[in-house]
């Protein structure tokens, strides 16, 4: 038994040697990545519930390594915020989505409003604001067109974070709160945050029970009387988009509507607004 811990012990510290090491390859070559280009922005739409119209796309982050292939957000944005990369890498991010958007409506199409995630770390940094301000003036995107989607859980609580968003309010830019219902936030505070939308969390959609839906159906509630847009994401079946369309729910993102896509692939979704 006693050779057996021994052994064990080896294992373990053998294993928890390869993941830091695979960390520290990864966050080396996370900081090349911005340098050598290897970023990529897809969009997934999201709709109007009750028009069927595209309203707005989600940007979202892809890593194209040379070596390793696609590498996915969910593993290098964690690495990313904890090394301070994430505020480099997010100034890309909202530089690119701007651009983007811009170009789009220079190309003629009928506008609709982009979201760029912006993590905690970015969110703090003391000119903040007055970074997204700039992006503004350097793409020429007009804010009305810009949406920041902050989670819930690094939102609803502070004077600072009030200050910045009344700032971002004032600048008439779009805020909207992702991943609701799974943070900390007190329904009183919500009452006081000037933010525009709750994007209500996949996780309540991904297992569809009764208690699940009846959740959906108070966060709906909810928006609508604190005179909030609400979208429910992560929406991959007829049967939810039903539900969701006969709560009243305002709009609506996931693989049921549209998939992300490169940008080459969005021409497809602006054609359809012509045609509705
Ligand atoms: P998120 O902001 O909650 O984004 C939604 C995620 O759900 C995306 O994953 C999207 O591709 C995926 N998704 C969309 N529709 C469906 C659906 O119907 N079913 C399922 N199962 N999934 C769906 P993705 O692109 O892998 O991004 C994961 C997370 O990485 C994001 O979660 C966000 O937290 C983070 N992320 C992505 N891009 C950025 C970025 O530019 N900046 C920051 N700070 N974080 C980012
Ligand atoms: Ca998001
Ligand atoms: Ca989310
Ligand atoms: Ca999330």
């Amino acid at each position: 038994a006693k050779e057996n811990g021994k052994n064990n012990f080896q294992f373990f510290t053998k294993e928890l040697e390869e993941k830091a090491a695979k960390k520290m390859m990864l966050e080396r070559e996370l900081h090349k990545a911005l340098e050598c280009g290897q970023f990529q922005l897809h969009y997934q739409p999201q709709f109007d519930i009750h028009s069927g119209h595209m309203i707005g796309v989600e940007a979202l982050i892809r890593w194209k390594h040379p070596k390793i292939g696609m590498i996915s957000p969910v593993d290098f944005i964690p690495l990313a915020e904890e090394t301070g990369l994430i505020v480099p890498i997010g100034h890309w991010v909202l530089q690119t989505a701007c651009r983007q958007n811009k170009k789009w409506q220079d190309n003629g199409f009928p506008p609709i409003r982009i979201s760029v995630n912006v993590s905690a770390r970015q969110f703090s940094q003391p000119h903040f604001v007055d970074t997204v301000k700039e992006v503004l003036e350097q793409t020429g995107l007009s804010p009305d067109w810009l949406d920041l989607e902050i989670t819930e859980s690094m939102t609803l609580e502070g004077e600072f974070f009030h200050s910045v968003l009344q700032k971002l309010k004032d600048l008439s830019i779009h805020v909207s709160v992702d991943d609701f219902g799974t943070g900390y936030s007190s329904l009183s505070s919500l009452r006081h945050f000037p933010v525009n939308r709750l994007k209500i969390d996949q996780t309540f959609v991904r297992t569809w029970d009764d208690k699940n839906k009846a959740i959906i159906a108070m966060i709906i509630t909810l928006a609508k009387n604190l005179e909030m847009n609400v979208i429910a994401e992560g929406v991959e079946t007829i049967e939810q988009a039903i539900f969701l369309k006969e709560m009243n729910c305002h709009e609506a993102q996931g693989y049921f509507y549209a998939k992300p896509v490169p940008v080459e692939e969005m021409d497809v979704f602006f054609q359809q607004l012509f045609i509705a």
